[in-house]
């Protein structure tokens, strides 16, 4: 076989960031929505970031750079892009940059693509759509275009593009067929994609293949095998490397080993052991691309561990190299830009550019030995000699009164006689209405806090600002007649920083921005040490709101799950024993609300999904922590004092039974797309709590008349007995106009009594 002139190479990273150190990108691109700049000078913004990314890391002294990983939005859409699947509702539009966009985010009556979490991660994908007459065709000009680009610098690009069977996987079949049937229409277009990577100059090409690590049917693994082997058959060809990432590939490893392709990268970070490559004897004729250096946590990698696990790879395979796990889309660019972090805090940490550091190490180590890198070992091993014995990583406080607590701690009375009890105490009428939190975070508000952090406005004015905030939102909820009111949520930035700034074990950065979805980013706060709540977070802000009305003010607060799935958690004891921590600090917050005279308190948890293990053997003992911290969280208070919850943005199925093991009083869902199956498994589960169905889908600007939002409350009463039901939107308001909110509410209140 006469496959193009390839060296193995001995270190490189999956991917990279792409938004900008200083968030150069996302900007760019706002300004061109608004027309600020045209589809050239967004361009050239785009250009001149990847020449500096791609640069430094060859610089850095990687000796293969993936190329292709930079997005105008995302991943996926790239790849619908490229294999001619964006939806027919697009294709009217002229301009390719516009189509694209209106793909991700809609347009002028056009529906954009749905969203959802990219495996395991906080990132989010647009969901292709395939119907059975979607007609493949390759559109190569991106990743040549990155390709030549790269080569043009001088630099060993490998391109880099998602694999044929995650990008079926991971797309929805539109009128009922499925995707990943398609499969064998893809090779002929991926064939002629690789040859014309190679005629561009690329040695080897990477092709993206995560969805190896769920679980995957005996067929689905056939396929593997089949696909690969297509695509590694010709002899025009560069070399292959297929790159797993986010766990273990299981019986894909074999598959992909029976192939002819050149190599495949293995995420040692996630459970995968040298056994399981020892195991593979077809590997040993393949590069094997150790991912041992993690590219989804912000923690400084255990070097002597890292090399220890090289060594034993040493021999199994046909060649070695060192990678990060996974792209570090995950993680900030750098920590060069982190001048207030804490120095022994500092130390611990590797961001972007640390982790090429800690790659380019490796791998000289294992090329010259370990005394070519006596220094960095050096550095290294203090660091995490610091790390072990700094006493904020243990308050023995928390930890006595975490394991004194008994089994009682995670258990209320019988659900049927919390109701009764709260009942007494509420008053409610039968579908009471209330809202999920927040509501519009105005222009007002946002600079109120600006000014505050730029001290241009003393803590006691801001105070008064967000005072009047809470009047306002609390006269608008007594206008509208809403039974159980909320604050707003005014005062806080994002529902995990509010608690994080005021817990101790975390850290802030100033810079470590990490893409959400298209331009949204986000500062995951650093869980360090051990969580202490030194004073109450939330109690000043709720009980003002109370002092203000007679109708009951819910008490507003982020579940541990969720504040552990929007954070870099600390990685030196199991996530199970941090999320108890985090617990027992919230259920300290619900116990002082109680005792501040609050009787409603909600617990959001919109995370509780997220964390699922990809693998099914990894579920139950997930499962069963996250609801035991939750329970942890919200058992504290008396039977009188009812606990609400709050869950969105997915798919619920896998995770009914640990909703209905939640045992909150209330479960507000949002489900304005499949309401009635969520409420029809809940009912299979046994669940006989109160539940709120979202009424109206706020993620639109749309506001639901009347008549439909009792519509929608009827069929709800088909499942759910009035005693039951509850009455409000699919999610928080925040992000909606105060207008819009305002008719909305109004229509849901009115629709309610109607139904009464
Ligand atoms: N209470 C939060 C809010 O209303 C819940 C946010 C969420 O669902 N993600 O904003
Ligand atoms: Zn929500």
């Amino acid at each position: 076989m006469t496959v193009t002139s390839h060296n193995p190479f001995t270190a490189t990273v999956l991917g990279l960031p792409r938004i900008g150190p200083r968030r150069e990108l996302k900007r760019a691109i706002e300004n061109y929505w608004v027309g600020r700049i045209d589809g050239d000078e967004l361009r050239v913004v785009a250009e001149a970031l990847r020449a500096d990314q791609l640069t430094a890391l060859q610089a850095a002294g990687l000796d293969s750079v993936p190329v292709g990983t930079f997005s105008y939005y995302d991943q996926m859409l790239d790849t619908a892009v490229l294999l001619g699947a964006l939806p027919p509702r697009v294709a009217g539009i002229e301009d390719p940059l516009d189509r694209y966009f209106a793909a991700a985010r809609g347009a002028e009556s056009i529906e954009p693509l749905e969203m959802t979490k990219w495996f395991d991660t906080n990132y989010h994908y647009l969901v292709p759509e395939i119907a059975a007459d979607t007609e493949f065709a390759l559109h190569p000009e991106k990743p040549l275009g990155e390709l030549r680009e790269a080569l043009a610098l001088g630099v060993p690009a490998r391109p880099v593009v998602i694999g044929p069977l995650t990008f079926l996987k991971l797309a929805k079949g539109v009128d009922g067929s499925d995707p990943l049937s398609r499969s064998s229409e893809l090779v002929p277009l991926y064939r002629d994609l690789l040859r014309q990577l190679a005629d561009a100059g690329a040695t080897w090409v990477q092709l993206d293949e995560p969805a190896l690590v769920t679980d995957l049917t005996d067929d689905e693994i056939a396929l593997v095998r089949e696909t690969y082997a297509q695509l590694s058959q010709p002899s025009e060809r560069p070399a292959i490397l297929v790159a797993t990432y986010f766990g273990r590939p299981g019986a894909a490893l074999g598959a992909l080993a029976a192939t002819d392709i050149e190599g495949i990268a293995v995420d040692f970070t996630r459970g995968t052991t040298v056994s399981d490559i020892a195991g593979v004897p077809a590997l040993s004729g393949k590069l094997l691309v150790a991912g041992v250096v993690n590219g989804r946590n912000v923690w400084r990698t255990d070097l002597d561990q890292a090399l220890g696990t090289l060594g034993t790879l040493l021999g199994s395979t046909g060649g070695l190299a060192v990678s990060t796990s996974s792209s570090l889309l995950h993680v900030p660019y750098s920590l060069a830009a982190e001048t207030e972090l804490d120095p022994a805090l500092r130390s611990w940490l590797a961001f972007g550019a640390e982790k090429v550091t800690e790659v380019r190490t490796l791998a000289t180590a294992l090329r010259e030995g370990t005394e070519a890198v006596a220094d960095e070992l050096t550095t290294a091993r203090a660091a995490l000699a610091s790390r072990r014995t700094d006493a904020r990583l243990h308050n023995e406080t928390v930890r006595a009164r975490l394991s004194a607590l008994g089994p009682d701690a995670i258990r209320r009375a019988p659900a049927a006689q919390r109701r009764a009890l709260q009942q007494e105490r509420l008053q409610l009428p039968p579908l009471p209405t209330t809202t999920i939190g927040s509501y519009p975070q105005t222009p007002a508000i946002r600079k109120a806090r600006a000014a505050f952090r730029n001290g241009e406005i003393t803590a006691e004015q801001y105070r008064e600002r967000m005072r009047g905030e809470i009047a306002d939102v609390v006269a608008l909820q007594e206008k509208l007649g809403l039974d159980v009111l909320v604050h707003g949520e005014p005062e806080r930035n994002d529902m995990v920083q509010y608690f994080a700034e005021q817990l101790d074990g975390f850290a802030a950065t100033a810079h470590g921005w990490v893409q959400s979805y298209g331009t949204r980013c986000v500062r995951p706060p650093i869980l360090f040490g051990d969580v202490v709540r030194p004073e109450p977070m939330t109690v000043e802000w709720i009980t003002y709101a109370q002092s203000l009305t007679d109708k009951p003010v819910k008490g507003m607060l982020t579940g541990p799950v969720t504040i552990l799935a929007w954070s870099f958690v600390r990685d030196d004891q199991p996530l199970a024993d941090t999320a108890r921590q985090v617990a027992l600090a919230i259920r300290d917050e619900t116990v002082d609300l109680q005792s501040a005279g609050i009787r409603i308190v909600q617990v959001d948890e919109p995370a509780l999904r997220e964390l699922l293990p990809l693998r099914a053997e990894a579920q139950p003992d997930y499962l069963d922590w996250s609801v035991t911290a939750f329970r942890l969280a919200t058992s504290g208070v008396s039977d009188a004092t009812q606990i609400h919850t709050h869950l969105c943005y997915s798919e619920f199925g896998e995770v009914i039974d640990a909703i209905a093991g939640l045992d909150a009083d209330v479960t507000s869902i949002e489900a304005a797309r499949s309401r009635m199956e969520v409420v029809d498994d809940l009912n299979a589960a046994g669940f006989d709590l109160g539940v709120g169905p979202g009424v109206y889908d706020i993620h639109s600007p749309r506001v639901p008349s009347v008549e439909e939002i009792t519509t929608s409350l009827r069929a709800a009463l088909e499942a759910i007995p009035a005693n039951r039901l509850w009455v409000n939107p699919d999610c928080g308001l925040k992000t909606r106009g105060p207008a819009e909110v305002e008719s909305a509410l109004r229509n849901m209140v009115e629709a309610a009594r109607a139904v009464r």
